[in-house]
């Protein structure tokens, strides 16, 4: 069984960026939605009982991979994100890379949000980390991951499903992409980018 992972800042600790109505939207009632979820699967199929929620991820299909996925992909969401001023620069490993693989960070910016704008329908824009320290962007649909398939490690994401940014953004997901950047947690980003891996998030929920 799993827990909705506690948030590591406040509920309004992300305004005006993400003000207390989205979060509590987002967090209190989509994320919960999915932890809940997957309780029952796991309720109901012993084979699902023990396993790390990444385990779950790589092993499932249908509801149970929908559910589980989600649960991953909020939490690192919320993890992957920090209070305006709060959220450190990148590390000299991560820049250095930032700058081979995009030629900047202003120009990772410009296509990490283009990716997330032409996301098509509910979605991720993700930034991922191969096992040779490769950056690349990927768009995943719905509750899809990277990892899957040997693909690549997650190091930074933004939820760009309508129920991140409607109550605050309405339909200008471009807008909420731009001040999302300013709130990124460089600090989770640059450790996950050095260790190379998928991130566990296991634990942060038992
Ligand atoms: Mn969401």
């Amino acid at each position: 069984m799993f827990k909705l992972p506690q948030l590591p800042y406040a509920k309004t600790g992300l305004a005006p960026f993400l003000n207390e109505e989205q979060m509590t939207f987002h967090y209190d009632k989509h994320h919960k939605a999915y932890i809940d979820n997957l309780n029952k699967f796991i309720e109901t199929d012993a084979s699902l009982k023990g396993k790390s929620l990444e385990e779950i991820v790589l092993s499932s299909t249908g509801g149970i991979f929908n559910n589980a996925a989600q649960i991953w992909n909020h939490t690192f969401y919320w993890f992957n994100m920090a209070p305006a001023g709060q959220g450190a620069q990148p590390s000299a490993e991560l820049s250095a890379a930032i700058t081979r693989d995009f030629g900047s960070l202003d120009e990772l910016k410009v296509k990490f949000i283009d990716g997330g704008v032409k996301t098509f329908g509910s979605g991720w824009i993700w930034l991922c980390v191969d096992g040779g320290g490769k950056l690349s962007l990927v768009s995943t649909s719905n509750a899809a991951v990277p990892f899957t398939n040997n693909g690549p490690a997650p190091i930074l994401v933004a939820d760009v499903w309508e129920h991140a940014y409607y109550v605050d953004y309405r339909n200008l997901r471009a807008k909420y992409l731009e001040t999302f950047w300013s709130h990124v947690n460089w600090k989770f980003v640059s450790d996950t980018f050095a260790s190379k891996k998928v991130a566990d998030l296991t634990k942060s929920m038992v």
